[in-house]
């Protein structure tokens, strides 16, 4: 086909008479495939791959970590499979010391990186903008799990032991469903509506805490007692009635206890009020970390650093040792209790803990729900129906018009 000669020509070269270049053959570069590379963003965005792990011997399709069958199923082909490649380093679950780190970390134990990062997916090469929030993701493009290395990330602490999940979708989704089917206040198209899709199984970072307390407390000790005190009536006549009193007698005592993994949440976004209701996670069912139990799964990376989580995880220690010392104040009551606790062997975990989250729309508001996916412990939010708050309240005012009625008409 001719062309016209106010086209230009479809590729260089193509259409003009150059026999210079045409005589001698161009050498040719063998086709290689690289990924390609990362575009040049302004700002502290880290650059960072995916790990390249877990891929599918079938099709190389990436596995994910399916808590129903405990093992690694491929989401493309539905092939399940073991670990690919050598196992992780099997380490013991170990305390650290709480001070030791904290002096070694100096200002990172107070601080999370907060910028962004880019990350090369390693199945389609596309680069994805994440914020630091999570480890990993699916993929925005193909969908594939992608999981960061904490190593290359740089985080000053990185989880040894994890959870596995145990619990599927479909149980954690019949679980979510029963527990709002059995609020009788939530609005029943909301009881009917599907929502499986509006699931996601996450990773969250916890702190566990342990320590010696030896705790010297004092305090007021109260005992009743009672006093017969004359008076007089309406009438002038002269009666006696009895009256209490406390006699205070200063005390003191000592306790000696043992804090075992005082979990502190490492996640902020989620509804605390909402995690306290599903925990606690069995922390003896830790394992060593292992990319095969995360993989597929949202890992949000910890907001809440070292300190602020131990400063935490102490103050829940000292409200349970307050608590404790009170009970050991003998007498009918106490007051001005003082408590002194002193703390030994200060130790930490970094520990990550599967959910299943549920968030969902209604009438424009976003309500969360979760499941505990290791023991399936289940809450959620919930909007309450005008209709039938308004039909309680219609209800409770007859029943009260009827009694008030009734009362009347002796
Ligand atoms: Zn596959
Ligand atoms: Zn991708």
């Amino acid at each position: 086909m001719p062309s016209s000669p106010s086209e230009p020509p479809p590729f260089p070269g193509a259409g003009d008479d150059d026999t210079a270049s045409s005589s001698s053959t161009p050498v040719k570069v063998p086709a290689k495939r690289m990924p390609p590379p990362l575009p040049n963003l302004q700002g502290a965005a880290a650059e960072v791959r995916s790990l390249e792990r877990h891929v599918c011997p079938e099709c190389g399709g990436k596995g994910e970590w399916d808590p129903g069958k405990k093992e690694l199923v491929c989401p493309y082909c539905g092939n399940r499979f073991e670990r690919v490649g050598p196992p992780p380093p099997s380490t013991a679950i170990e305390e650290h010391d709480l001070d030791e780190m904290l002096a070694k970390l100096g200002i990172k134990g107070s601080t999370v990186d907060t910028g962004t990062r880019r990350v090369q997916c390693t199945n389609c090469h596309a680069v994805l903008v994440r914020s630091a929030e999570t480890m990993a993701q699916h993929c925005d493009f193909c969908g594939s799990p992608e999981l960061l290395d904490y190593t290359e990330v740089g985080s000053p602490i990185q989880p040894e032991s994890v959870l596995p999940a145990g619990i599927s979708k479909e149980t954690a989704y019949h679980s979510l469903k029963d527990f709002l089917s059995a609020r009788w206040f939530a609005p029943n198209d909301l009881k009917k509506r599907n929502m499986i899709d509006r699931i996601n199984r996450v990773y969250l970072p916890y702190w566990t805490f342990d320590s010696n307390a030896e705790c010297q407390w004092s305090a007021d000790s109260g005992e009743y007692y009672y006093v017969d005190v004359d008076d007089t009536d309406a009438q002038g006549r002269r009666t006696t009635r009895r009256e209490q009193r406390i006699r205070w007698t200063p005390v003191s005592g000592h306790v000696s206890t043992w804090f075992d993994d005082i979990l502190v949440s490492g996640s902020q976004g989620l509804d605390v009020e909402l995690l306290k209701k599903i925990e606690p996670f069995p922390t003896k069912d830790l394992v060593p970390y292992d990319t095969r139990y995360v993989s597929g799964w949202q890992v949000e990376h910890y907001q809440v650093p070292l300190l602020q989580a131990a400063q935490m995880g102490f103050g829940t220690m000292e409200a349970l040792l307050r608590e404790m010392c009170g009970r050991e104040v003998p007498g009918d009551t106490y007051r001005n209790l003082r408590i002194d606790p002193e703390y030994s062997n200060k130790t930490f975990k970094h520990i990550l803990a599967p959910i299943w989250l549920l968030a969902y729309q209604y009438r424009n508001k976003t309500w969360q729900g979760a499941v505990n996916a290791v023991t399936g412990n289940t809450h959620a939010r919930f909007p309450l129906s005008p209709w039938k708050i308004a039909m309680v309240t219609v209800l409770s005012l007859i029943v009260l018009f009827v009694i008030l009625h009734a009362l009347g008409s002796r």
